[in-house]
């Protein structure tokens, strides 16, 4: 009989988990080490956008996630007075990309992923420190000795990658002087106690706030980005004092400032920037999600495209399972320019919605509700050919 293909996938967050869950789909012998002692994730949310949710149906996971998380029916988009800049009906977007987008708590996703992921495929508190690789396998050296040896490996070990560090060398972050402050609040403690007047994005100067629904509706996410060239710790459990976030917003509309108000627990961490590296594989090894493409938070992007490398991975490895580095390279081809072209269009996009000239602002606004109204653009921001994408679909390998 012959043996079926070795993958080694180094780090259980979300990229990693839904690699593994492709991979298996399609009968490959894989195993997931992940350096936390179990599988969790930070107290916050994440945008699944139509590209992310029909990834997530062709591995079967749609209804699943969709049933922990939360979709709302209007994506409004304001500016930090209140005044509507755009409304895009979610049926209508889901109409035009054949999936509705989905919000959802970052831990309720990994529960799904994980549970979709055979126990005896993880092996947890393996931190990889290094990777040898060649043309007919893959070593991975974990931090207390051990080894695990695959015909391929794969690092989904996120921003500060080991596997891309051992591959290509250390990387070179940008801090941004723009930062983000985070809260989850349960929709009990709101003002309104409903979620509507809150949710969507409102553009201000300095700054971008996000608001969406989570577990089915029963509490927001809310991410603040603010122009701060003072404050440079890149961490995503720093937290932070209330009265902080309520100075920086003070000016901005008064239902912002109640939700604010009722945040217990704020956290807060300074944006750093990353130029799209110019290869992610070497011999049997390759990289995925945050680690070959870190990207600013501005398209709610990052959990996406980490979704759709599983997929396409999965996929390349399918067509061409008796020649493992040639799908990796296939894989690379088929997902580097494309991610590149994220990365690039969301830090446009931080700059885009911090503008702090009135006039500028009212420009960029009057261009959405053109794009809108005349060519046919759902969100008015030129981004449709995120969404268009379908990684399940035999197009997403490159020709
Ligand atoms: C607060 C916040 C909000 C976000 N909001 C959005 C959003 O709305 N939409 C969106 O699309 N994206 C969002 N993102 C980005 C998104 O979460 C990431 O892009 C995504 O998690 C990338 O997945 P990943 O698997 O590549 O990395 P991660 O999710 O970081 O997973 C990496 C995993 O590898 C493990 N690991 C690390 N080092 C090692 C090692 N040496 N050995 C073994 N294991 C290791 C880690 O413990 C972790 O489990 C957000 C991120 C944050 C922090």
């Amino acid at each position: 009989m012959e043996r079926k293909l070795r993958v080694a996938v180094i780090g259980g967050g979300i990229g990693g988990l839904t690699a593994a869950r492709a991979l298996l789909l399609r009968g490959f012998d894989v195993h997931v080490y992940e350096s936390s002692p179990e599988l969790k994730e930070i107290g916050a949310g994440v945008a699944l956008h139509p590209n992310a949710m029909k990834a997530l149906r062709s591995l079967g996971l749609e209804e699943p996630v969709r049933a922990v998380g939360y979709q709302s029916s209007l994506q409004q988009l304001r500016t930090w007075k209140g005044r509507t800049i755009s409304s895009t009906d979610s049926a209508a977007t889901a109409q035009r990309f054949g999936a509705a987008g989905c919000t959802i708590h970052r831990a309720d996703l990994l529960d799904v992923l994980a549970q979709s992921v055979p126990a005896k495929a993880v092996t947890l508190s393996a931190r990889c420190a290094a990777v040898t690789t060649g043309d007919d396998r893959g070593i991975a050296r974990f931090t207390d000795g051990t080894e695990a040896e695959a015909d391929v490996v794969v690092g989904a070990d996120g921003i500060h990658s080991a596997v891309r560090a051992s591959l290509f060398g250390p990387d070179a972050p940008q801090f941004t002087g723009k930062i983000c402050y985070r809260s989850v609040i349960g929709v009990a403690a709101l003002p309104a106690r409903r979620i509507e007047p809150y949710e969507g994005l409102w553009l201000g100067p300095h700054g971008t706030l996000v608001v969406y629904g989570v577990r089915r509706g029963e509490a927001i996410n809310v991410v603040a980005h603010y122009d701060d060239p003072s404050y440079q710790h890149e961490s995503w459990i720093a937290e932070c004092d209330r009265g902080e976030i309520l100075g920086r917003y003070r000016r901005w509309h008064s239902s912002l400032r109640e939700m604010f108000a009722a945040g217990d627990t704020w956290y807060k961490w300074a944006l750093y920037d990353r130029d799209p590296i110019p290869a992610w594989t070497k011999g049997r090894t390759t990289i995925l999600g945050d680690a070959a493409h870190p990207m600013l938070p501005y398209l709610g992007q990052g959990a996406g495209q980490a979704i759709e490398d599983g997929c396409v991975l999965a996929a390349a490895l399918g067509k061409l399972a008796d020649d493992p580095s040639a799908a990796l390279q296939l894989y690379e081809r088929s997902r580097r320019p494309r991610t590149s072209r994220v990365v690039l269009t969301a830090r446009a996009r931080g700059d885009d919605n911090h503008l702090v000239s009135p006039v500028a602002a009212l420009k960029r606004d009057m261009l959405i509700a053109v794009r809108k109204r005349f060519s046919k653009d759902v969100t008015g921001r030129g981004e449709a050919w995120i969404a268009d994408y379908d990684a399940g679909s035999p197009e997403a390998l490159a020709g």
